[in-house]
């Protein structure tokens, strides 16, 4: 279905142990894989080391899989998981990460928007004796100034109330060593914030600049709504501030409270003023009744968090594994378990 650069000796890396994993999660991606895969096999091959292509189907509704299904077979390196619905981005690289069998491992986007060309440029910096490689962006074109604009002042604030590090304008796009693999795999939890887990780690960090493109073809699948959200998540997932500040908030309308009761009591003796209750009275019960849903829905988002954490349900469900070409014969008890021992995702 795409042409496939001449030098291309899929037997080359049939038995060696694979340096390279890149990691590509895909939802509806269907007009842009095949150049997707071009281009990444042709920096690929031109490196001369043993690599695979760890594409993740997120249960996309268009021709995805089946582009999926046919690139696993023509090409040896791909090893195509397919998820059993979509379960987000985050859930897909989780699923990528568990798949991937390489000494490093590169994380990016389907659309071309982290261009393939760098790669080399990464595993440099990689071979240098760096842990992570995060790809920082310079620009981003093809975004409207409000996505920047966001973009740029969440990270901020993000790192400002949070004890990690996210180093600002950067995504996904990364190298992982091995080492950083292992760490990630460690972290179970089922709200999965790449970034902010992706920073929890540590190890040694290595930033590479460059210029964000607009995607190669079809259209973006996040809304503001869903960027509003994600962004939640982050701070949820990474920080109690909220909540402190709800108690901070509370102290002081209390102290306010206070101060004004005083008032009115002091008013209403010492200088006989009869009080006049009901504008002030309306407008103090409005105000505390916000703070005090505010607050409520606050604490309700924490403890609904735990909820889900406390269920212990997969991050992800595969519902097949395609790797040389032919489907991975997998039951339950075969799935990778988690350092914990839980399984992270079983077969039907
Ligand atoms: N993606 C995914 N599952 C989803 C949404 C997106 O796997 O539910 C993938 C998508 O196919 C792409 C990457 O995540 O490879 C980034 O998505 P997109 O380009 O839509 O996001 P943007 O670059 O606009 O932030
Ligand atoms: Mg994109």
């Amino acid at each position: 279905m795409n042409a496939l650069p001449e030098n291309w000796h899929p037997e080359f890396h049939e038995d060696s142990k694979t340096e390279l994993s890149v990691i590509v999660p895909l939802y509806n991606e269907h007009e842009v894989i095949a150049l997707m895969h071009e281009r990444l096999t042709a920096v690929l091959v031109d490196l001369g080391i043993p690599y695979e292509l760890v594409l993740v189907d997120d249960g996309s509704r268009d021709g995805t899989p089946h582009a999926m299904s046919q690139l696993a077979e023509a090409d040896p390196t791909v090893t195509a998981v397919f998820l059993s619905r979509n379960f987000g981005k985050e859930a897909a690289l989780t699923a990528g990460l568990e798949h991937a069998a390489g000494d490093a491992v590169i994380i990016m986007d389907a659309d071309l928007q982290d261009p393939p060309e760098l790669i080399p440029e990464m595993l440099q910096a990689w071979k240098g004796g760096a842990d992570v490689v995060c790809m920082r962006r310079r620009s981003r074109a093809g975004e409207t100034w409000f996505k920047r604009f966001s973009a740029h002042h969440f990270y901020r604030l993000l790192n400002a109330i949070s004890d990690v590090d996210i180093p600002p304008d950067t995504g996904d796009f990364r190298l992982l060593s091995r080492k950083a693999v292992y760490a990630l795999k460690q972290l179970n939890e089922r709200n999965r914030y790449m970034k902010g887990l992706f920073a929890w780690i540590g190890l040694p960090t290595t930033v590479i600049e460059y210029d964000r493109m607009p995607r190669a073809a079809g259209l973006t699948k996040w809304n503001y709504l869903g960027l509003l959200n994600l962004a939640f998540q982050g701070i949820t997932s990474f920080s109690t501030a909220p909540l402190r500040l709800a108690m901070v908030g509370g102290l002081l309308t209390a102290l306010f409270g206070i101060l004004f009761t005083l008032w009115i009591v002091v008013k209403a003796l010492v200088l006989g003023d009869p009080v006049q209750g009901y504008p002030s009275l309306i407008s103090m019960i409005t105000i505390l009744g916000g703070a005090q849903l505010l607050s409520i829905g606050l604490l309700g988002e924490y403890i609904g968090k735990t909820y889900y954490e406390a269920k212990q349900r997969p991050v992800y469900l595969v519902r097949e594994v395609v790797r040389r070409g032919k489907p991975v014969e997998q039951t339950a008890s075969d799935s990778a378990p988690s350092p914990a021992g839980k399984k992270w995702y079983a077969t039907f």
